[in-house]
């Protein structure tokens, strides 16, 4: 008998019908003999709908009341699986994160958290409950006030109790399958994944994967958390995400596993481009031009800066591009300060990242993109890397068809054509 934590994402409870047949997946794990802590997200699109709200009835919304107003949509899908729990005959318990134990710092829209007291879960589980938890949301001591740990947080929710309650596998069910060697709606080649390490997965989120939220994939990591990403759709194995000296539970079972140099290819459409041009090339202009850009609160990624012919340089950079037009706000108003000449946004890039633990100890594999895109005729503008990772900003019309052809180049194409379920891979 284990101890599971399941997280399901908000399509996985989008209408009754979806709740119900959560409901049974989750008596299932019951029946099977195991103890079974949920964590659930708002239903469907519930979330986004109560931001719109939000916004129509102020521009700006008091952070304290935004989380009182989002915490509610998890309250709604957690009552209602432990209802339909109910119905078929099974002890089930719902909790707020308050109630929970999930107790975070004191930043609204986006606390992290800082310690997890599951007394109450213990209790329930001790009394043969199965557990309901409303993820994404906490509690703060000292304010006393709702927290929610920004969009997608009820993995970390899930993850966060899977630790503090030393569970055997967190899984996390989403409408994707697992975690997949590209995003199968881009490339309907890629192929499921047997295993990830949680390195390659930290560095596939923050390049554009979404089926697993970033955060959550850190707090697995750090806390020796072991991550199934599945399908509620199927019964079929889906992904597990490996920490550091953590054994994959299919090769417990006897399974050989190769590892591939490459684990996947990742694209992102979210990035701009700022170029910072006829920058004065002197000591210390980097370090303003950047002091001001984060001093507006931009997320940069990648830089480049050319050479200097003239004594001018120009430094390029990619923000998030709901993130652009605060910085190009904030270097303009600086301008005569830094002393350059002008000021370029281009949102029309799109970046192309190659993911592998294998990069550390294979040479060529930096060549094998190059040679795709130049095979493909695809410009490249910018070019940045990490020991497991190369990505390239390109035109963002030509994102699409350069994932598919660098895909093709490492080896990745499945025979078989990806099922992808409608849904928002969530
Ligand atoms: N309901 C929240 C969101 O949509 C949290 C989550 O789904 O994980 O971002
Ligand atoms: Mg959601």
């Amino acid at each position: 008998m284990a101890l599971i934590v399941q997280k399901y994402g908000g399509s996985s409870v989008a209408d009754a019908e979806s709740i119900k047949r959560v409901a049974k997946r989750i008596v299932d794990t019951r029946r099977a003999g195991h103890d079974v802590v949920v964590a659930v997200s708002a239903m469907g699109d519930t979330t986004d709908e109560l931001l719109e709200l939000a916004d129509e009835v102020a521009p700006i919304p008091a952070p304290r009341e935004l989380d009182m107003l989002l915490s509610s949509g998890e309250r709604i899908s957690m009552a209602l699986l432990a209802m339909a729990i109910h119905s078929m005959g099974f002890e089930a318990r719902s909790f707020t994160g308050s109630q929970a134990g999930m107790i975070t710092d004191s930043q609204h829209g986006a606390a992290r958290i800082v310690d997890v007291t599951p007394i109450r879960l213990r209790e329930a589980l001790d009394e043969g409950a199965i557990v309901i938890v409303a993820g994404f949301q906490g509690f703060n001591r000292d304010t006393r006030d709702i927290t929610t740990l920004g969009r997608g947080g009820s993995d970390t929710t899930a993850v966060a109790l899977a630790a503090a309650l030393d569970a055997d596998v967190c899984e996390i069910y989403s409408d994707v399958d697992g975690i997949f060697t590209a995003d199968p709606r881009v490339i309907p080649k890629a192929q499921k994944l047997d295993h990830v390490s949680s390195e390659e997965m930290l560095e596939l989120a923050a390049n554009g994967a979404k089926v697993l939220y970033i955060r959550a994939v850190e707090y697995a990591r750090r806390h020796g958390v072991l991550i199934h990403a599945r399908s509620t759709f199927s019964s079929a194995e889906g992904t597990y995400v490996l920490g550091e000296g953590m054994k994959n539970p299919r090769e417990a079972e006897g399974a050989v596993m190769e590892e591939p140099i490459v684990a996947g290819v990742a694209t992102d459409f979210s990035q701009a481009k700022i170029t910072v041009a006829g920058v004065p090339d002197v000591p210390g202009k980097a370090a303003e031009i950047f002091k001001i850009v984060a001093k507006s609160g931009a997320n940069v990624d990648m830089i480049v800066q050319n050479v200097s012919a003239t004594g001018r340089t120009d430094i390029s950079f990619t923000v998030p591009k709901a993130d652009a037009a605060a910085a190009l706000k904030a270097l303009a108003g600086d301008q005569t300060e830094v002393g350059f000449q002008n000021l370029i946004h281009d949102d029309q890039i799109g970046k192309l990242s190659v993911v592998g633990a294998g990069m550390r100890t294979h040479s060529g594999v930096s060549a094998t993109l190059f040679e795709a895109l130049s095979a493909g005729g695809i410009n490249i503008e910018m070019i940045s890397t990490s020991e497991i990772r190369i990505s390239v900003v390109l035109r963002d019309t030509d994102l699409t068809e350069a994932a598919r052809t660098v895909h093709t180049a490492y080896g990745l194409d499945g025979d078989a054509e990806a099922t992808v379920h409608a849904g928002t891979g969530r």
